[in-house]
Order: structure tokens, then sequence, then C-alpha cells
């Protein structure tokens, strides 16, 4: 029976509550032995080209949790990082991702692109990059189809070495900047090597419609972005009008509950084969 979703907390968290210390360890027991059990799944959610195509899907993990139903990353991700546990499941999602796309290639779905998200603590991992090499080398796939997104946290200081994101680009991966203009914003950042992309965080997008500051925000980093030769794609796009919009400012991608729901891998091929009604934008 599902009970629904509760937050999982980690020990070293805010929350000082020692009451619920015993069920907090059997929560932190039952995500240790969550990957042995076969409960991560990857959903996958479109990204849309401004000619309606799927250009692209994003990887997005759950874990389907026995008596809780399927729980979205928030409810545990922080917990696989601080239990160390995140750079085992990281592989498995790459592994998963990639496997993924030969599976689609295979069907016929032919040049999906796939979006994978690396946490900085992943990414300066030693062994992220080459179990990367090693499995794309190992399939069939262009590597400029896997599409590395990672947060601007993790090209702030020294967290990540550059030789790591050197490492990246020589593999031939994309290097996306996730969640774009939140969090330790610096514009240092898009000065990295190799970089191909930028998404903006949805934060931005939620008042849009009656914030001519947030708008004028969107279209400066979409402008900035261009200047500098990487793509944008767009997160959070929920109404008609957003997309409309987000048309007519040239970004090339947008990603959405308008468009679709992250899905689980059997619904991708119908959705993929789909031509999504964009806004008609300038081209
Ligand atoms: P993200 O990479 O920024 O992913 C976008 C999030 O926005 C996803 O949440 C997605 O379901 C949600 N979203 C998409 N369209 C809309 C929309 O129109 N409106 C709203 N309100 N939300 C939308 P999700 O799946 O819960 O993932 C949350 C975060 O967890 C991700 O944010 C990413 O940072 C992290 N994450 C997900 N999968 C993985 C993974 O395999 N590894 C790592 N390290 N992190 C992951
Ligand atoms: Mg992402
Ligand atoms: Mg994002
Ligand atoms: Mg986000």
């Amino acid at each position: 029976k599902r009970t629904g979703r509760g937050r999982l907390k980690v020990a070293g968290a805010s929350s000082g509550d020692g009451a619920s210390a015993p069920s907090l360890r059997v929560q932190l027991l039952d995500l240790l032995d969550a990957d042995s059990r076969g409960e991560f799944e990857l959903l996958y959610q479109p990204i849309i080209g401004a000619d309606g195509r799927v250009r692209s899907v994003e990887a997005l993990i759950r874990w389907n949790h026995p008596d809780r139903g399927q729980l979205t990353p928030d409810h545990f991700i922080d917990a696989l990082i601080h239990s160390g546990r995140i750079e085992g499941v990281g592989r498995w999602v790459v592994s998963t991702a990639v496997r993924q796309i030969e599976e689609w290639d295979a069907i016929g779905l032919g040049g999906l692109s796939i979006n994978i998200n690396v946490s900085p603590g992943e990414l300066a991992h030693p062994g992220f990059c080459s179990h990367l090499r090693t499995t794309i080398a190992e399939s069939s796939i262009d590597p400029s189809r896997i599409r590395i997104e990672i947060t601007e946290l993790a090209l702030a200081g020294t967290f990540v070495p550059t030789a790591m994101l050197d490492d990246l680009s020589n593999i031939g991966a994309r290097i996306v900047l996730d969640d774009f203009g939140t969090g330790v914003s610096s514009l240092s950042h898009l000065r990295v090597k190799s970089l191909s992309g930028i998404k903006i965080d949805k934060s931005f997008l939620r008042h849009a419609a009656d914030n001519i500051v947030d708008r004028g925000i969107v279209e400066g980093m979409i402008a900035l972005a261009h200047n500098i030769g990487v793509d944008v794609t767009v997160e959070g796009v929920e109404t008609r009008d957003q997309a409309h919009w987000l048309a007519s400012t040239g970004c090339e991608a947008m990603q959405g509950w308008l468009f679709s729901r992250a899905v689980s891998a059997t619904d991708v091929p119908n959705i993929a084969a789909q031509r999504f009604d964009m806004p008609h934008s300038e081209v």
C-alpha cells in the first residue's frame, strides 16, 4: 500500500529532530540497498526543438519505494550524496541511459540525444569520466549525443578540477550548464571550455507572465548565451503563453509539462514520433 511521499532526512541535515531518528535509520538503510534491489528507475522528459521535434530526452531518476511509491529525487538525492552512494548510482544512471538510447536506435527512433544529470561530487570523482568513456566506447553511440548536465556549483571554486571538464570534452560528450542563473551564479562559469549549452532554470518562468524583470532576465540570458555560441534550453514551460513568448526569443529548445512530463522508457517512442505544436517563431 502506498502511504504517500515522506521526506527523507539525512543525518547532518538541518533538522535536529531526535524523535524521528529510528525511522530515519530505517529510511537510510532502505536507500543503501535500493540499488541492489533494483528500485531505481530512469524516467525521460522530452526536450523539444523549435521545429516541434523531440531532440533529446532528460533522464530523471526515480526511486520506486516499496511502501511509499515513486519518489522524486528531492526526497533522496541529498541522502545518496551524503551517504557516499551517489557515485555507484550515478554509474548505473550513465549505463542505463546509454543502453536506453541504443535500444531506441535499434527500434528506429534514430538520433535522440540524452541529457544526464551529474552532481558536483560525482563529477569530481575520478572514476566518473573513465566509466563514461568505457560505457560510450562499448556502445554504438556517438559521444556527442550524450549531454552531461552539471550545475554551477560544480564550477564554483575548485570543486571540480578543470582537468575533469577537459576529460569530459575529450570524450566528446557535450557539457550543459543546468539551472542556469540560480545558486552560485557567476558569469565566469560561461568561460568553461567546450560548454555546449545552458538550461535556464524554471524559477524564472514562474512569474514571467506578469513580471517584466523576470522576462528581461530570461531574454538577457538567452542573448548572452547566443553571443558566446552556446544553445539554450528553457525548462519548466507549462503554458502556451510562455511557449509563445519563448519562441520569439530564439531559444533552441523547451522542456516542460506543457509538452510532456517525465515518462517511462516504454512511452518515449510514441512521444518521440510526435510533432509538437510549437508557437510559430520568426524562422
Ligand atoms: P533538473 O535537472 O533541473 O530537472 C528538472 C526538474 O524539473 C525535474 O524534476 C522535472 O521533473 C521538473 N520539471 C520538468 N518540467 C517541469 C515543469 O513544467 N514544471 C515544473 N514545476 N517542473 C518541471 P525532478 O525529476 O524531480 O528532478 C529534480 C532534480 O533532481 C533535477 O533537477 C536534477 O538536479 C536532480 N536529478 C534528477 N535525476 C538525477 C540523476 O540521475 N542524477 C543526479 N545526480 N541528479 C538527478
Ligand atoms: Mg537537469
Ligand atoms: Mg534544471
Ligand atoms: Mg532544477
